[in-house]
This record gives C-alpha cells, sequence and structure tokens, in this order.
C-alpha cells in the first residue's frame, strides 16, 4: 500500500464520522511537493458532509508507521500567506515544516479553520474592531468562540484515514492531545513546538508574555491567537503558556 493507493481505496468511502458533527474524510488525490523548506507530498482530502478541502503535507514514509511526527495548522491565508504580522501563523508553519522535514518522517495537517473556524471575512471584520479599539475580549465575542471539537474530529480522520499507528504531536498545548485522544487517536508524545527568534517575532513576542498573556503589537492594539498553541520563541527564556 502506498500513499498514492489510498485514492482507490477511498473512492466510495462513507462512515458514520467523527465527533458531534459526524464529519467524514476521503483521500481525493495525492502528488509530489517540493517546498522550500524541503521534499514532500500533498495529499487531498474532501469531507463529505459539506465539501471542504484539507490537505496533510506528508515527508518520509508515514503509512502504518508509529509516533509520527504531526503537526496540526489552522489556516491563516494573512499569515500564512501574506506574511501578516498580526499573528505568528507563518512562523510556526514554517518552523513546523523545516522542523519535520529533518526528521525521517513527518506530518503536517493544513486544516482550513481560517479566522478560529468562522471565516476569513469575521476575521477581518474582527481585526477592523480591533482597530477601532475594541479589546481581545470583546473583539473575541464578534469573533466567536472556535469550534475545537470540529478541529481535532476531522484530524483524527485524516489520521485515520493515512493508517498512522501513533502520532507524536508537535504542540506547547497539552489540551490538544487530550482532544485528539478523545477521538480516538493514539498520542504517544509530545514535541514541544520551539520557534526560533526573528526580528518579527523578537519585540512582540516578548510584549505578549509580559502583558499576561495578552498580544499587544507596535501600535498597542491587542491580538487574538489564531492558533490553539501558546508561543514559545527560541531562548527567548518567556515561556507564554500557562498565562492565559
Ligand atoms: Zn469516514
Ligand atoms: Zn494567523
Amino acid at each position: 500500500m502506498t500513499l498514492d493507493d489510498l485514492v482507490d481505496r477511498d473512492r466510495d468511502h462513507d462512515c458514520v464520522g467523527v465527533g458531534p458533527q459526524r464529519v467524514c474524510v476521503r483521500v481525493v488525490s495525492v502528488a509530489d511537493l517540493p517546498t522550500r523548506f524541503g521534499r514532500f507530498r500533498i495529499v487531498a482530502f474532501e469531507n463529505n458532509r459539506d465539501g471542504k478541502e484539507h490537505v496533510a503535507i506528508v515527508h518520509g514514509d508515514v503509512l502504518d508507521a508509529e509516533d509520527v511526527p504531526t503537526r496540526l495548522h489552522s489556516e491563516c491565508l494573512t499569515g500564512d500567506a501574506i506574511g501578516s504580522l498580526r499573528c505568528d501563523c507563518r512562523d510556526q508553519l514554517e518552523t513546523a515544516l523545516r522542523r519535520l522535514a529533518t526528521m525521517e518522517r513527518g506530518l503536517l495537517f493544513y486544516l482550513r479553520q481560517e479566522g478560529r473556524g468562522i471565516g476569513l471575512i469575521n476575521k477581518v471584520r474582527a481585526y477592523a474592531l480591533q482597530d477601532r479599539g475594541l479589546d481581545t475580549v470583546e473583539a473575541n465575542l464578534a469573533l466567536g468562540f472556535r469550534d475545537d471539537e470540529r478541529d481535532y474530529a476531522i484530524a483524527a480522520h485524516m489520521i485515520e484515514s493515512l493508517d498512522i499507528v501513533s502520532v507524536r504531536l508537535m504542540t506547547n498545548n497539552p489540551k490538544k492531545i487530550a482532544q485528539l485522544t478523545q477521538f480516538g487517536v493514539r498520542v504517544t508524545d509530545r514535541i514541544p513546538h520551539v520557534i526560533p527568534p526573528n526580528e518579527h517575532n523578537r519585540f512582540y513576542l516578548e510584549t505578549k508574555a509580559a502583558r499576561s498573556g495578552h498580544w499587544i503589537d507596535f501600535h498597542g492594539k491587542p491580538h487574538l491567537e489564531e492558533q490553539a498553541d501558546p508561543v514559545v520563541v527560541e531562548g527567548s527564556g518567556l515561556e507564554t503558556s500557562g498565562t492565559h
């Protein structure tokens, strides 16, 4: 069995689904994906229920493998693609891909949960509210709360679709492990997700840590975290986890 064989295997796949939303995904296409971070393959999944598209970025042989280093990343168009400094999503994504490429095998799930699951337009609306001076609590209400259960259900099914025996989750958030476990994934270990310092993240991450978990940028505007992980910058000595 190879990754390519999964497309045929899943052609008529339809199961009872995972999680409260009964989400079911199937592998629809697999291709090579050389990147600036290393060589990967890309596995495209379709959600049978609402047609949403998700991908797994695969390095090395992961089928039937144990202890596969795995990162869950939530889509952030402004951060990942545009390089926005309103969040640290791009740093988190690039660091994960770079690290996975150096390992024997690894997986990154790119989950289409833009703006904490409420979509790009609502995320921009929340940014606009913050620009006008709303605090993080008010902006949070405008954003709505992230439906984490749905994220992890999709990821859990994708892990199962790839016949992964067990994963080592790359995260700073132990709750993520508990929730993935709840959906039947065997998580054998946690790999701390530590981001190397650079000119862009040093100032605001230090500021964030100093302000009790609230992220304040150069202009004094509060930010919301888009990834579920607290950020840890290598060598800063400022772990922000547990401050919320
Ligand atoms: Zn299914
Ligand atoms: Zn972001």
